[in-house]
């Protein structure tokens, strides 16, 4: 018998889990820098949260969740995305006032499933809480944008647009429905549904981009203060050096957004999936949840993407194999002293011949190889270029010039 992973699901080994591990230690990095502790909260959520969060009518929640009653009898949901999970945290917390978090981890959406587009995904993403003024949001897309260009996405753009907020958008949202009731006969069935309910999402369609010729455009509805705001961020991400697109379409799939929103795109992403993450502003989320008003503003980002952009060549998870000419014993005794030096080393517990060791070398792509010839004897190392006689105790410092 053999089992293989749910539908959509992967399992994850080297040499491609190397690129994971790099693309999220980077992100560590990264989120440090710009401040963000991380934040960690259940895989699994109520889900009432969810369809509170993110909303009734989205595509998300009608469609995507994994939900199902737990033996208590509670119905129970695997976390289909990261905000409204950290936004219950952060209040539940009882902290008061502005907040960061960085997160990292699975998530769950009954897709169908492609390349780039899996029904178990991971999402690094910040939300960044109780914070009103744009340069909050400019430094969260910097955050992101920084990030994404230091893993080599090729053809890294950022997009952006304003939905406006409780005070421009109901307008904006009723001028639209008159405009998408004039079009219902060439609609879809789908589009025509949420003309009432969520006239936005009708603008992100995928089928009836050719029928959605000039629709008005929230930018041209936006209060003072919201236009105000948008001018904002646009400024500071130009003197931060960010280089952006606005893009009057962006309307994102879940409900929350206000103000501020953004997607990252890889135009030269080698998938149909080019989106590599989206964030936004959210200022009435924390009451929809049943909190104290709190805006905030975030993005996830999408690491399967990630992964798939970055160039997988030359990933090797070892900075050198051990060869060892007396057996695994004196292996194990040398690699441990490596190990604590910092030196990413491994080797053959087995006992296999010299040859086998090179071919497992090989097998794991690394690019020097250490060969112990005996107590009392330098160790012969190997690399593509040449070969050098190296004592024992200076290994670690030899490798480190090599980097
Ligand atoms: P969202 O939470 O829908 O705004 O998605 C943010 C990012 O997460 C997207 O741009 C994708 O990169 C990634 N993402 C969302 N859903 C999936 C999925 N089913 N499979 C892989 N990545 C996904």
């Amino acid at each position: 018998m053999s089992f293989q992973p749910p539908k959509g699901t992967d399992d994850l080994l080297a040499p491609k889990s190397q690129t994971w591990r790099e693309v999220l230690s980077l992100w560590d990095e990264w989120s440090a820098r710009y401040g963000f502790p991380l934040v960690m909260t259940p895989i699994l959520e109520s889900t009432e949260l969810f369809q509170r969060g993110v909303g009734e009518t989205t595509e998300v929640v009608t469609k995507q969740m994994y939900t199902f009653d737990d033996r208590g009898g509670r119905s129970v949901t695997l976390r289909p995305e990261g905000t409204a999970g950290v936004v219950r945290a952060y209040l539940n917390s009882g902290h008061q006032g502005v907040w960061k978090g960085a997160y990292s981890g699975p998530f769950f959406r009954y897709e169908r499933p492609q390349g780039g587009r899996r029904r178990q995904f991971w999402q690094v993403g910040v939300e960044y809480l109780d914070v009103e003024s744009p340069a909050a949001d400019a430094e969260v897309v910097e955050l992101g944008y920084r990030y994404l260009e230091s893993a080599e996405i090729p053809g890294l753009e950022l997009l952006i647009n304003s939905l406006g907020d409780s005070e421009c958008r109901p307008g904006y949202t009723d001028v639209l429905r008159g405009y998408l009731g004039g079009k219902k006969a060439e609609l879809s069935e789908d589009s025509v549904d949420l003309i009432d309910v969520n006239p936005l999402r009708v603008l992100d369609s995928k089928t009836d981009q050719s029928v959605l010729v000039d629709p008005p455009r929230m930018v041209d509805h936006l209060c003072d203060a919201c236009s105000g705001h948008f001018l904002s961020v646009k400024a500071l991400l130009e003197s931060l050096g960010v280089p952006f697109t606005e893009d009057h379409g962006l309307v994102r799939g879940l409900d929350y957004y206000t103000r501020t929103t953004f997607e990252y795109i890889g135009r030269r992403l080698d998938t149909a999936q080019n989106a590599v993450g989206g964030g936004g502003r959210y200022d009435g989320l924390a009451e929809t949840l049943g909190g104290r008003p709190t805006p905030g503003v975030g993005f996830a980002l999408g690491v399967d993407r990630i992964a798939l952009a970055v160039d997988e060549a030359d990933r090797t998870y070892l900075d050198a194999y051990l060869v060892s000419e007396t057996g695994p014993e004196e292996a194990l005794w040398v690699a441990s002293r490596l190990r604590r030096d910092g030196v990413k080393v491994d080797f053959d517990s087995e006992g296999r011949t010299v040859k086998a060791q090179f071919r497992a070398a090989r097998r794991v792509d690394a690019a020097i190889t250490l060969v112990w010839k005996g107590k009392g004897e330098p160790i012969d190392v190997q690399t593509n270029t040449g070969r050098w006689d190296v004592a024992l105790e200076e290994v670690s410092d030899w490798l480190r010039g090599q980097t």
